[in-house]
């Protein structure tokens, strides 16, 4: 690690926090406002967080905790880098939004970058993780009716079970999660189900209207699962064959998260088409974008597809920033070392504990069924000072800013134990 990453990983080391947070006055009346007047379509940890710096998060009684979610991988880079910090205010002094029915100076060196970084060969920029998922799907049934010859409105996708892609009327009618898409029917035909990991399933599943196969690399929502090795081998094979888009969505895994730029390098393959969102921004602003092949980010044309923000100057400005730093400070490499020294501590703790997996920093933590909900853990992790998200009820998910240091590791996995301890 750099000093530039040091400096912004903070000096300071874990476990120096005291708990004695100060009263917060506000509290009550924040309390009872999000209660009455928001819609209660999640279910935070009671922490109210008002400053974030490197792997530190602040709450409003000014106590600090070590984050480990890092907002589900959109802030790999640490909270508030300040070169992010820097490109977004320097842009924002000067150009915001064009819309694209001007041209403006950013987007050109956007794209050259996401071309040298990921070997992308053309770029669509988008805002929101599931724009750049809606934004592909589109794009792939374009380009089965007007590439690959499949009959108009016969077009049909393959995904696999418990994925995760994001939250749109389109993305939903595919979910296998209940929660996800219970209550929202009708859905959009023409999507197949396989189970993950399963390329027999796959190749079943292929007909000659099949355009595209749409998968993670890691399912991360669904509890960081990974498949089996030679998988994704076989997954480009049979796309390649049956001339089916591969669709890799990258959201979470890419950009430096699993110890490489794209988790596809793991695998030694190359899908057509690649979606990257979270990170591509560094947490400051929704940035996200679809990069693919020639031919298939190819069929769209003027006015078949668009978004008043997508590929605006300040979002070129602050991904190009969110991507400099990764490089150039060693983030990617952190990623690979302290993961794998992360993964081999989790392994060895003591308890009620089934399973450590993941790669890079995209790591969970399973309990065994009978070891009581992992929500409870993440509570007394919170009281302890490091905060980290259940999935499914028995999993732990961690995935702190890829500047974390192994001292950071130590003090986690030591917090970790203690609350295994009591649990
Ligand atoms: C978060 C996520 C999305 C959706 O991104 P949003 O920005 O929340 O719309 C899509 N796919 C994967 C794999 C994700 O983790």
């Amino acid at each position: 690690m750099d000093t530039q990453t040091r400096a912004h990983a903070g000096q300071d080391q874990a476990g120096e926090t005291t708990w004695q947070g100060h009263p917060d006055p506000a509290a009550p009346h924040r309390d009872r406002v999000e209660r009455t007047l928001g819609a209660h379509n999640y279910h935070p940890l009671d922490v109210v967080l008002t400053r974030g710096s490197g792997v530190w998060l602040y709450d409003t009684a000014g106590r600090r905790y070590l984050d480990c979610l890092s907002a589900y991988s959109a802030v790999n880079q640490g909270h508030c880098h300040p070169r992010i910090l820097a490109a977004l205010t320097a842009q924002a002094e000067r150009l915001t939004l064009t819309s694209r029915a001007f041209r403006h100076d950013q987007l050109a060196p956007l794209y050259e970058d996401l071309a040298r970084l990921t070997g992308a060969h053309k770029v669509l920029p988008m805002n929101s993780g599931a724009e750049a998922v809606e934004t592909a799907l589109k794009a792939v049934r374009k380009w089965g009716y007007e590439v690959k010859g499949v009959p108009e409105g016969q077009a049909e996708i393959i995904v696999c079970a418990n994925n995760f892609h994001g939250r749109t009327l389109g993305i939903v009618g595919f979910s296998t999660d209940p929660d996800a898409r219970g209550g929202y029917a009708p859905f959009a035909p023409g999507f197949r189900v396989v189970p993950f990991g399963d390329a027999d399933a796959l190749a079943q599943a292929i007909t000659p209207n099949t355009v595209a196969f749409l998968v993670e690399p890691i399912q991360g929502e669904a509890g960081v699962i990974m498949a089996q090795p030679g998988y994704f081998k076989r997954v480009r094979e049979l796309c390649s064959a049956r001339n089916v888009v591969l669709i890799l969505d990258e959201i979470q895994t890419g950009l430096g998260r699993t110890g490489a730029m794209l988790a596809e390098e793991h695998e030694g393959i190359e899908a057509d088409v690649t979606l990257i969102g979270k990170a591509l921004s560094g947490g400051f602003y929704p940035v996200s974008a679809v990069l693919s092949n020639e031919s298939v980010l190819g069929v769209f044309q003027p006015g078949q597809h668009g978004s008043t923000f997508g590929g605006n100057p300040l979002a070129c400005a602050v991904a190009r920033a969110a991507l400099a730093v990764l490089h150039d400070e060693g983030m990617i490499d952190n990623a690979r070392v302290q993961g794998a020294y992360f993964l081999e501590r989790l392994a060895a703790l003591r308890g009620p504990v089934r399973e450590a997996r993941g790669r890079g920093l995209m790591l969970a933590l399973e309990l065994e069924a009978d070891a009581g909900p992992a929500r409870l853990m993440c509570e007394r992790l919170a009281a302890r000072g490091m905060l980290v998200k259940d999935t499914h009820g028995q999993t732990l998910r961690l995935s702190p800013p890829l500047i974390v240091t192994r001292e950071q590791i130590d003090w986690a996995c030591d917090q970790l134990q203690a609350v295994l301890d009591a649990h």
